[in-house]
C-alpha cells in the first residue's frame, strides 16, 4: 500500500505536500519522496517528519509526493520516479500494482528497452515513450488506457499535472481546491485536515488534468471495466475519518462489528479491540451484543503498524501491544480484530491475554478469511503465506490458540460496507484481470 499527494499552483508546495503526506503516513512508512515541477526532489527512508524537514525545503508551487511500503521492487527504490521519456521528462507517483508487470516488462526488454528500477510503476514511463503521439499529454492518456490496472496515479511535468484512477477503481484518489490552486491525495481526510474545499472523489477511469493558466479538465478513459474498489481499504487500510465512495470508514467498520455479532451470537464478559485496527469493529460488536467493551490491551504509540513493516512482525507485537491484567483476569474475553493474514500476530496476542489471566480468549474477525493473494497493491505476498489459504477455521483457531474463532461472511461484509462494486479477490479468488497463476492458487 502507498499514499500519493499532489499540490498544483499553491504557495510553498513543499509544506503542502509535507502536510498531506503526514496524513497519509498510515499508507506507507518505508520511504517518502517529493518531486517538484522543475524536477528538484527530496527522497529518503523513514517517516515524513524525518525526511521532509525545514532543512530539506525546496522551492516551488507544484509538486507530487509519495509514501511507500513496497509491494513490487526493492525498498531502496523510492517514488516518485523520474524518467526521460520520448515525450519529455516526467515524474510519477503510483499507488497500486500492475498484476501483469513482469510480462509487460519482458516485452519492453525484448525490444531493447532499459529499465532503471525493478518497480512496476516504471512501465508507465515506457508506455508514454512509445505512445503513438507527439504530444506528452496525449501520450500519458494513452499509457493510462494501455495499463488497465491497478493504479491511482499522479503524473507531473513542467506544464501539467495529471491525477488518474484505473477503470476498475481499485485504489482511492481525491482532489480539491486549496490556496488558489489544487491538491490531490489518496484519502479525503488528508485534504480535509489541510483545509481544502470542494473535495471530490476522482471516479474510476477518470483523469483530472491540471495545466498552468487553464481551468481543470476532466476526462474519462475509454476502457470500460466493472467497479472493483478494494474492500480492504474499508476493513484495514484507510483512516477511520476518511470517506471512500461516500462511505465513512469508521462507520463501515462499526457495521462490520455489528454484522459479526448478528452472524455469531457469542457469550462473553468483555469485548477487547486489537488497537487500533479492531477499535471501530469492536465498538459495533459491543453495541449490537450489549457486551461491554474495555481496553484490555495497551498500545505503545511509538511503534509502527506491524502489517506494514516488512520485517520483524512477530517480535514487535509483544512490544507494541501490552495486556492489562486488571481488565482481563478471570474474564471470558472476545478479542475483535479486522483480519488475520499470517496468524503470527494473533497467536502472540492470544497467548499474552492468557498469561494476563483471561479465562477464555475468543477471537472475532470483522472480515472474511483472506485465502488468496492480492495483485493490486496490498502486500499479502504469496498464497502460501496466507494462513486461511490452506487451513480451515478450526485449524486456524488451533494455531492461534484461541478457545473460539469466528469470521464475518462475505455477504455480511457487503451489507456492512453498503456497496457491491468492490474487489473481493483475496476473499473469493475471483480476479478480474490476468494474475500470475503460480501464486494465485486458482
Ligand atoms: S485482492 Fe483484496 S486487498 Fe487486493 S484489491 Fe482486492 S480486496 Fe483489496
Amino acid at each position: 500500500m502507498c499514499g500519493i499527494a499532489g499540490a498544483f499552483d499553491v504557495e510553498r508546495a513543499f509544506f503542502v505536500l509535507h502536510d498531506l503526506l503526514l496524513h497519509l503516513q498510515h499508507r506507507g512508512q518505508e520511504s517518502v519522496g517529493i518531486v517538484m515541477d522543475n524536477f528538484t526532489s527530496i527522497k529518503g527512508h523513514g517517516l515524513v517528519k524525518e525526511v521532509l524537514t525545514e532543512k530539506s525545503f525546496i522551492e516551488g508551487h507544484t509538486g507530487i509526493g509519495h509514501v511507500r511500503y513496497s509491494t513490487v521492487g526493492g525498498p531502496e527504490e523510492i517514488q516518485p520516479l523520474v524518467g526521460y521519456t520520448g515525450k519529455g521528462k516526467l515524474a510519477i507517483a503510483h499507488n497500486g500494482t500492475i498484476p501483469d508487470a513482469s510480462h509487460r516488462r519482458e516485452t519492453f526488454l525484448e525490444r531493447g528497452a532499459v529499465f532503471s528500477t525493478t518497480v512496476d510503476s516504471e512501465l508507465f514511463l515506457h508506455y508514454v515513450s512509445i505512445a503513438p503521439f507527439e504530444d506528452s499529454l496525449e501520450s500519458v492518456l494513452w499509457a493510462l488506457q494501455t495499463v488497465p490496472a491497478a493504479y491511482s496515479l499522479l503524473v507531473l511535468n513542467e506544464d501539467f499535472m495529471i491525477g488518474a484512477r484505473d477503470p476498475y477503481g481499485y485504489r482511492p484518489l481525491f482532489w480539491g481546491k486549496y490556496d488558489g490552486g489544487y491538491v490531490l491525495a489518496s484519502e479525503d481526510s488528508a485534504l480535509v485536515v489541510l483545509g481544502a474545499s470542494d473535495i471530490t472523489e476522482v471516479e474510476r477511469g477518470q483523469v483530472i488534468i491540471l495545466e498552468k493558466g487553464k481551468s481543470p479538465k476532466i476526462q474519462k478513459l475509454s476502457v470500460d471495466r466493472p467497479g472493483r474498489f478494494c474492500v480492504f481499504e474499508y476493513i484495514y487500510f484507510a483512516r477511520p475519518d476518511s470517506n471512500l465512495g461516500g462511505i465513512n470508514v469508521h462507520k463501515a467498520r462499526f457495521e462490520m462489528g455489528r454484522w459479526l455479532y448478528k452472524e455469531h451470537k457469542i457469550q462473553a464478559d468483555i469485548v477487547i479491540p486489537v488497537l487500533d485496527s479492531g477499535l471501530s469493529g469492536a465498538l459495533g460488536f459491543s453495541s449490537e451484543s450489549g457486551i461491554p467493551m474495555d481496553f484490555g490491551l495497551m498500545r505503545n504509540r511509538y511503534m509502527g503498524r506491524t502489517f506494514i513493516m516488512p520485517t520483524d512482525r512477530k517480535s514487535s507485537v509483544r512490544k507494541k501491544l501490552i495486556p492489562i491484567p486488571e481488565v482481563v483476569k478471570g474474564k471470558d474475553v472476545v478479542l475483535i480484530d479486522d483480519s488475520i493474514v499470517r496468524g503470527s500476530t494473533m497467536g502472540v496476542i492470544v497467548s499474552m491475554l492468557r498469561e494476563a489471566g483471561a479465562r477464555k480468549v475468543i477471537v472475532g474477525i470483522h472480515s472474511p478469511p483472506v485465502k488468496y493473494p492480492c495483485f493490486y497493491g496490498i502486500d499479502t505476498a504469496t498464497r502460501r503465506e496466507l494462513i486461511a489459504s490452506d487451513h480451515t477455521v478450526e485449524e486456524i483457531r488451533e494455531t492461534i490458540g484461541a478457545d473460539e474463532l469466528f469470521y464475518l461472511s462475505i455477504e455480511g461484509l457487503i451489507k456492512a460496507v453498503g456497496r457491491e462494486d468492490v474487489c473481493l479477490a483475496c476473499l473469493n479468488g475471483h480476479y478480474d484481470t490476468w494474475v500470475p497463476e503460480v501464486d494465485s492458487g486458482v
